[in-house]
């Protein structure tokens, strides 16, 4: 008889997003004329650099001569974009990196799932609340939880973020070995201060706790003061890794790439006490795993790295800023409170009148045109919120504006 993984029976069934679609779609099957403006999926609108369709297209044809050809690639990625990514992301923060300690994925939603082979099962784990949803389901599956009871799992500790700590998680009292932080936050938008991630640092370091630390929005920050990267932290990259990925950025979330980055200095322990190189252990997992990223893709990866390539990102990351500010602004116009959209593509907003997220999600839906994120989606804290993304188009997210100012200005 074959047995089942029975950790995934303990997973909630719907997908946020699945429901949320399906719902859109019953409401445009009721109502056909309807112009709907979507800005609830956090997936980019521009397109990608054109020094990158140009790199990768060269590299097509270098696939199509003898001499250039190239077949299975390392599976930890090519060294001439582990070079790019230490010169520019690191260097120019005055962190330094080996190639070895770099890993090229196919974007990090990929590693922040398979991230979790490499430690015991028994380890306890923090997430906040609410929470970017990979890191909680990816650790159910691997049995690292109890079962859902009143909108949480047992066995994994909620770190709630709110208006009242500012949306920045307590500390824990307690002892936690794996500690998932997302900054610039999906979905909250909100940032931490390098004072504050310091504190973070100085808990894994006295702990023996590990840092996961995903900086997908990291392109996004315009505070000069924000940390960009968690090794801007002293001590952190003897308590963390980090996953940063190209697709908010440079978009490539049709594309795919993204790398992580696991220090030499990091340790792990076996139960006797033991310490063993987490560096070693990813490294052996992605050879042993992963079929690497196409030569294609890392070249246009690299060229995301060229002047012409940078200035396009800028523009497109003003771009969606300016949504961003003008849904903030236009909301708190009308006496919404919002948090958020000021360092992240995200403006995350309380839910006017006592209504709760999916009544929110409802009556802009029905009264405005516009889906946006109920919040309860991303945890029992985000009960109360709605995100709405500056990833639209400036047109529809200037008429959203005015649509939801026209039906909540009384
Ligand atoms: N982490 C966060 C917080 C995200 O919002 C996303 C995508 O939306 C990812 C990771 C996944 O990134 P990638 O496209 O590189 O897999």
């Amino acid at each position: 008889m074959i047995t089942i993984n029975e950790n995934f029976l303990k997973l909630q069934d719907s997908y946020l997003f699945v429901t949320i679609a399906e719902k859109v779609k019953e409401y445009q099957k009721k109502n056909p004329n309807k112009d709907i403006i979507k800005l609830g999926i956090g997936d980019i609108t521009r397109p990608i650099p054109g020094k990158v369709a140009e790199a990768m297209k060269k590299a097509v044809d270098e696939m199509t001569n003898i001499n250039t050809f190239r077949g299975y690639g390392p599976e930890v990625g090519y060294d001439f974009l582990k070079e790019k990514i230490i010169e520019n992301d690191y260097k120019s923060k005055g962190i330094n990196f080996e190639n070895s300690e770099v890993f090229i994925s196919d974007g990090i939603g990929t590693d922040i799932a398979n991230i979790v082979d490499i430690f015991d099962v028994q380890n306890t784990v923090a997430i906040t609340d609410p929470v970017y949803p990979a890191y909680l389901d990816t650790n159910v599956m691997s049995g690292r939880s109890a079962n859902f009871e009143n909108g949480k799992y047992r066995g994994v500790t909620y770190l709630e973020v709110n208006e009242e700590n500012n949306f920045i998680p307590r500390i824990p009292k307690e002892q936690i070995d794996m500690i998932y932080l997302c900054f610039p936050n999906n979905p909250t938008g909100t940032v931490i201060s390098k004072e504050e991630l310091t504190k973070w640092v100085g808990y894994a370091r006295k702990n023996n706790s590990i840092i996961l630390y995903d900086a997908a929005y990291e392109a996004y920050i315009q505070d000069e003061n924000i940390p960009h990267s968690i090794y801007e932290i002293e001590g952190a990259k003897e308590v963390a890794i980090e996953f940063k990925s190209y697709s908010k950025s440079a978009g490539f979330t049709g594309i795919r790439c993204g790398y992580t980055v696991v220090p030499k200095e990091l340790k792990g322990y076996t139960k006797e006490g033991e310490t063993i190189s987490l560096n070693k252990l990813w490294n052996r997992r992605q050879s042993t795993k992963s079929n690497g990223v196409s030569y294609i893709t890392q070249r246009g990866a690299e060229a995301v790295y060229t002047k012409e390539a940078q200035q396009q990102i800028k523009e497109n990351i003003e771009y969606y800023m300016n949504n961003t500010k003008n849904i903030k602004e236009g909301l708190e116009k009308i006496g919404f409170k919002t948090f958020g959209g000021e360092n992240a593509p995200y403006v995350w907003l309380k839910v006017p009148n006592n209504k709760n997220s999916w009544e929110f999600f409802d009556e802009l839906l029905e009264h405005a045109g516009v889906v946006g994120t109920p919040g309860v989606g991303f945890g029992p804290s985000g009960e109360g919120y709605f995100r709405l993304t500056g990833f639209g188009t400036k047109e529809n997210t200037e008429r959203a504006v005015l649509r939801i100012q026209k039906y909540y200005k009384n």
